[in-house]
């Protein structure tokens, strides 16, 4: 990647609250059962921080992307495929700065099904990044900033902040 990759890589912007959530706590907080938190982590739409002991860890941004995923499911209908080809919308080559050689080697910018982070044959430097901590995951998490990601690196910044 160019230049910036590694200002644009290095762990994001600090939460807006660093607590992390057990899985039971972020549920309450939703509103829907672990079981259910636990499918979403299955399709690959969330990326939970494992702790030593092996348990599921929430930050608050994980809860704003549960928050997202529900809205999309029971007010915008959308299926869990449906969400992935969504997610799979957020630019991540013009968040990360990728150059078009980059870009071009890279399969999450050829595919349209999944986000980046399920894609297998990613370009070297995404290979070998951690998604969890990477900023095209940590911070596009609720459906504003994933519109915001889609809206300002596709059309201009200037569309997304006169909407
Ligand atoms: S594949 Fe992972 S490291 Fe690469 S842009 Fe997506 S979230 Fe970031």
């Amino acid at each position: 990647m160019s230049g910036n990759l590694a200002i644009n890589m290095a762990p994001a912007k600090p939460f807006v609250t660093s607590t992390l959530y057990t899985i039971g706590e972020a549920a309450d907080i939703l509103g829907v059962s672990i079981p259910t938190i636990r499918m979403y982590e299955r399709e690959g739409l969330i990326i939970p921080h494992r702790k030593h002991s092996k348990h599921r860890r929430f930050s608050q941004n994980d809860v704003e992307r549960i928050r997202c995923i529900r809205t999309m499911i029971n007010h915008d209908k959308v299926s869990i495929a449906g969400i992935r080809r969504l997610l799979s919308l957020i630019p991540c080559w013009k968040i990360l700065n990728c150059s078009p050689d980059e870009r071009e080697s890279c399969a999450a910018f050829h595919q349209h099904d999944k986000p980046c982070w399920m894609v297998s044959g990613k370009s070297w430097e995404c290979r070998s990044a951690d998604c969890r901590e990477c900023s095209v995951y940590t911070e596009v998490a609720s459906c504003q900033a994933i519109k915001q990601a889609i809206v300002m690196h596709t059309l201009g910044s200037e569309v997304a902040t006169t909407e």
